[in-house]
């Protein structure tokens, strides 16, 4: 125990006190009634058993007086019942973040949820059904996505982390072809030493979750060469950087974070230009992925694939669960060639995606090519709701629940998920009465499902426009007994 508490009791009294510790028979025969013991088996209810009253006669040996027999009995079987929920469990997020990295980014489709199933059993994954030979694993996304990005070729990975690092360490071991022909002022083929990446310095970013460009860089066997200021870097600042040891100019989307003021990039039209005059390769970490141009549902211009793949980048690495809406993973789109060295890199093997993800990946992907994606995908429902939708569902909470002092407030929900810094949505939340905000946000994340919001002015907020639909009934139960006075006895 840390600091100095005097004891309630003396030692004699707790000693006194301890023989109140119901035994390991009661537990056990409750366990056996609740059906517990025919459920897990006889060794983790032991386990449970164990531990309970450990923790007990700890408690009352420090002076904390035992609860009635009946107490610690339910206690016991509190605790199992949460043993066999595990940790990991279905939230609802009502915190109007759409792409919340904590709670899992982004939630799927039904179709995608179904495809998942179904690939969860045997599947021609790696089996070329006419001829019965061997398949290949990454062809079953590759189509879909060179025709959503225009790319020639494309490669899923476990995710768009892997997809750099894959990038960054298949071509820095080689030259692209076009170097032997190359007119660049920079002659260079058969430079010996480490390869170099070019990068921005104002793009030397760390993406949450300890994703940092510079450390990725180095791993991939890559030394990093950084061009140009923290504001400021033009196209002049890579040329004069180039050496015989360059490989790669990198791009790399700022995502949780922008520069205002007095900023300057090189383009990435510019750089794919460069990278073809001095014969290096370019690759762009777009990160979220956006396909389709986000300009209208007010999340500024998101740079979409297509533009990057057409720029010129040889690779364009992008997440799966970002803007895309899909499973966690990772997608390379861009030159054949280039997506050919990634293809055949042994690191590959460590990187590649499963075959669930895999199939959600697909059902995700046709959303996007039959036009339905602001319809069938989650997070572009969520984006595409109008406030006038969001109000009305944040009212009908309000009218059932009846309480005063709940009310119906204007906020701005943020998209989240590491992208589009600052960007936010017009929405509207439900709020509940001021009071002690931290403990009704605690409750709600106790209920079942659990229910995260977020405090802003001291009031706890519910945003209907991250809530799955079907969820309403969670959320309202989760209100009713988390408001002081109306909780149980807890
Ligand atoms: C989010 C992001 C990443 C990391 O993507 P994961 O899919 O989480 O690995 C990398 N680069 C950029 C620019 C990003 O926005």
């Amino acid at each position: 125990m840390s600091g100095y508490h005097p004891p309630v009791t003396t030692p004699e009294d707790a000693s006194q006190e301890a023989r109140k510790i119901p035994r390991a028979d009661r537990l056990l025969a409750a366990a056996e009634r609740a059906g517990w013991t025919a459920r897990l088996g006889h060794a983790p209810i032991m386990e449970a058993v164990r531990s309970s009253l450990d923790e007990l006669r700890t408690a009352v040996l420090a002076g904390t007086p035992c609860p009635p027999p009946e107490e610690v009995e339910a206690r016991f079987l509190d605790r199992v019942a949460q043993g066999v929920r595990g940790t990991l469990r279905r939230v609802v997020n009502a915190t109007g973040v759409v792409i919340h990295t904590n709670l899992g980014r982004a939630p799927l489709s039904r179709a995608a949820v179904a495809a998942m199933q179904e690939a969860a059993g045997y599947s021609n994954l790696e089996f070329d059904l006419p001829s019965g030979d061997r398949g290949d694993r990454y062809g079953h996304a590759s189509a879909s996505l060179c025709r959503l990005t225009g790319a020639e070729a494309a490669v899923v990975v476990n995710n768009c982390a892997s997809a750099v690092l894959l990038a960054l360490s298949a071509l820095s071991e080689r030259l692209p072809a076009r170097r032997e022909g190359a007119a660049g002022a920079v002659a260079t083929a058969g430079a010996s030493g480490r390869p170099e990446v070019l990068v921005s310095r104002g793009q030397l970013v760390e993406i949450g979750g300890g994703f940092r460009v510079p450390d990725v860089l180095r791993r991939s066997g890559a030394d990093l060469v950084e061009v140009g200021t923290t504001n400021r870097t033009y196209l002049s600042d890579f040329e004069g950087a180039l050496s015989p040891r360059s490989r790669i100019l990198l791009s790399v989307h700022r995502s949780n974070f922008r520069q205002e003021g007095f900023v300057h990039d090189a383009t990435l039209a510019e750089l794919c230009d460069l990278g073809r005059r001095a014969g290096v390769w370019v690759v762009d970490d777009v990160g979220s992925g956006a396909l389709f141009p986000t300009a209208p549902f007010g999340l500024g211009e998101e740079p979409t694939v297509a533009e990057r793949v057409a720029a010129g980048a040889d690779v364009v690495c992008f997440s799966g669960d970002k803007l895309l809406g899909g499973p966690q993973c990772g997608v390379l789109a861009g030159r054949r060639e280039a997506i050919d060295l990634c293809r055949r890199h042994p690191l590959l093997r460590a990187l590649r995606v499963d075959k669930v993800t895999l199939a959600g990946l697909i059902a995700t992907l046709a959303h996007h090519e039959k036009g339905e994606a602001l319809r069938e995908v989650p997070v572009w429902r969520a984006i595409a709701w109008s406030p006038e939708e969001v109000r009305a569902r944040a009212e009908g909470w309000r009218e059932a629940l009846a309480v005063p002092g709940v009310e119906v407030v204007e906020v701005r929900s943020a998209v989240g998920g590491g992208t589009l810094p600052g960007v936010t949505l017009p929405s509207f939340a439900l709020a509940l009465p001021p009071g002690d905000a931290d403990a009704i946000a605690a409750r709600l994340r106790s209920s079942d499902p659990p229910v995260v919001g977020r405090i802003e002015g001291g009031r706890v907020l519910l945003d209907p426009r991250t809530v799955l639909p079907g969820e309403d009934e969670a959320v309202l139960a989760a209100v009713r007994s988390s408001l002081p006075g109306r909780h149980g006895s807890s």
